[in-house]
């Protein structure tokens, strides 16, 4: 069975700093291969303490979509707590260009814990142990930010991380068949570089998906309570539309 366990479902600065959700980004268990994907601010107490427990130790690779802190404030913590405090040298950290060489959020000294690094490039085809995933073209959002696309026999999972929308994302998503979507705004806001809901309603109907989860919620979405929106928003897509909870677990 593999599993996405969501840490946390928090989007952005004000449900991050406040902690009305939690921060913890996404856990993938996938044929035996643990990724974890976007380790925001308590990441590792939310792994420790889920039931089952899920040991940092088991993971295979680390995955920054991009450097904001809601992204990336645990990367260190969670690559120390990948290698036993640096003493296993084991793992795979991927995380775009400036996260590592302008300004960067991956420390130095943590970089020789791992067994490798890996710059993010668009197009490109990676393997962690027993999963492949490519990423489609670079996103917009005010720094480097990539998702990905996992293959695998029977199905695709794609995690589209924080991005303004444009026609061209449909085209990168599209053949999706689980698809999670960060869908911080309940309405457009001008200049503000993340989705709404209406534009991740668009994208769900043009990509049809066999499921969609929506995550990484701002303040208006909370104010909104989006998660009693689940039906009205899963008959305007015609795909069932599922509202990511701190803790959830979504089998597949
Ligand atoms: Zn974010
Ligand atoms: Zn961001």
């Amino acid at each position: 069975m593999n599993s996405i366990k969501f840490l946390g479902t928090a989007g952005a600065r004000f449900v991050m700093i406040s902690q009305l959700r939690s921060s913890g980004g996404l856990w993938f268990s996938i044929n035996g291969t643990q990724f974890l994907v976007d380790p925001g601010p308590g990441t590792l107490i939310r792994a420790i303490k889920s039931k089952p427990k899920l040991n940092p130790l088991s993971l295979d690779a680390i995955f920054l979509s991009h450097r904001h802190l809601d992204h990336s404030c645990e990367i260190n913590l969670m690559i120390e707590a990948m290698t036993d405090g640096g003493f296993k040298k084991r793992g795979i950290v991927f995380a775009p260009y400036d996260c590592l060489y302008i300004d960067p959020v991956v420390l130095i000294y943590c970089r020789d814990y791992v067994e490798k690094i890996e710059v993010l490039k668009e197009g490109q085809r990676y393997n962690v142990k027993n999963l492949i995933f490519e990423i489609p073209g670079k996103l917009r959002h005010s720094v480097d930010t990539y998702g990905f696309k996992i293959n695998l026999n029977n199905t695709s999972v794609s995690y589209i991380p924080d991005t303004s929308f444009f026609n061209e994302l449909i085209d990168y998503y599209k053949n999706s068949e689980i698809l999670i979507i960060n869908t911080v705004l309940y309405e457009k806001k001008e200049n503000v570089q993340h989705l709404c809901l209406s534009e991740a309603e668009e994208i769900i109907k043009n990509i049809k998906p066999k499921k969609a989860i929506l995550t990484h919620f701002g303040m208006t979405m909370l104010k909104n309570k989006i998660w009693e929106k689940k039906v009205e928003i899963s008959k305007r897509v015609g795909t069932e539309v599922i509202i990511a909870n701190d803790g959830m677990n979504f089998d597949f």
